[in-house]
């Protein structure tokens, strides 16, 4: 784990690349959120997160998750932003403030029942295969309009917005176009839905400057913030 002036520094600069790729875009730099991946790292990372200032962390496995929430900071909030299996929704509804990898009709029945379970309305994202990528979760563009109504028919779940995840590869012109899509995807739904769907959750340390050009509303950046992932894991 890295030192907290190491992260300092590291949290200096990605905002500074936001701020940036904002200024570039004509857009003011109020609109981009960082959203800080601590996933794999220990709850020291959050803590971190805390101190800085910053108000959001972004896991992708539950129970990691839990476990490292029990540690820290209570001003924090928690975001899921990896694959959610439907036996995990009610822990998820319990533990998370925001779930970012809504895919699929069952995992919406079995949030919006265990949210209204627990009395709370749950705000969420729909992960969107943007780049139509084969390696990614994430609902197929054709079948996001029949998963935004169903998830718009949810009493206790609040859509905010759609999340994408653009194909690894090493021509930039890949992740462009999946942000421009998923823009697309949310401006023609916004107007057909008649809801604003704000949030657009793309770009990550590789791709954050495209995204922020086609609209992202919040990026989501763990190497750049705490170093390299060990390869096995937590
Ligand atoms: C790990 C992860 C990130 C952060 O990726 P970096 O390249 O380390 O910035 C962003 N989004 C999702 C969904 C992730 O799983």
């Amino acid at each position: 784990m890295i030192s907290f002036e190491d992260f300092k520094a590291n949290t200096d600069d990605v905002l500074a690349r936001i701020a940036q790729a904002c200024l570039v875009a004509g857009r003011s730099p109020d609109e981009v959120q960082l959203l800080a991946v601590t996933k794999t790292h220990p709850a020291e990372a959050a803590e971190y997160v805390a101190r800085y200032g910053l108000k959001a962390v972004g896991e992708n496995r539950v129970q990691e998750a839990i476990d490292k929430k029990a540690l820290s900071p209570t001003s924090l909030r928690w975001e899921l932003i990896g694959h959610l299996q439907s036996n995990k929704a009610k822990l998820a509804a319990e533990h998370f403030d925001r779930i970012q990898s809504i895919d699929s009709a069952k995992l919406l029945t079995f949030l919006d029942r265990a949210a209204s379970e627990r009395g709370r309305s749950l705000t969420v994202l729909l992960q969107i295969n943007a780049g139509r990528d084969p390696a990614k979760f994430g609902a197929e563009i054709e079948d996001t309009p029949r998963l935004l109504e169903a998830a718009l028919a949810c009493k206790s779940l609040r859509v905010e917005g759609l999340m994408t995840i653009a194909p690894l590869s090493d021509d930039p012109a890949v992740a462009q176009r999946t942000f421009a899509t998923l823009r697309e995807l949310r401006d023609s739904y916004a107007a057909q839905f008649g809801v604003p769907l704000r949030e657009l959750s793309m770009g990550m340390t590789g791709d954050l400057a495209a995204a922020i050009a086609a609209g992202s509303t919040q990026v989501r950046v763990g190497t750049a913030l705490f170093g390299q992932r060990s390869l096995v894991g937590p």
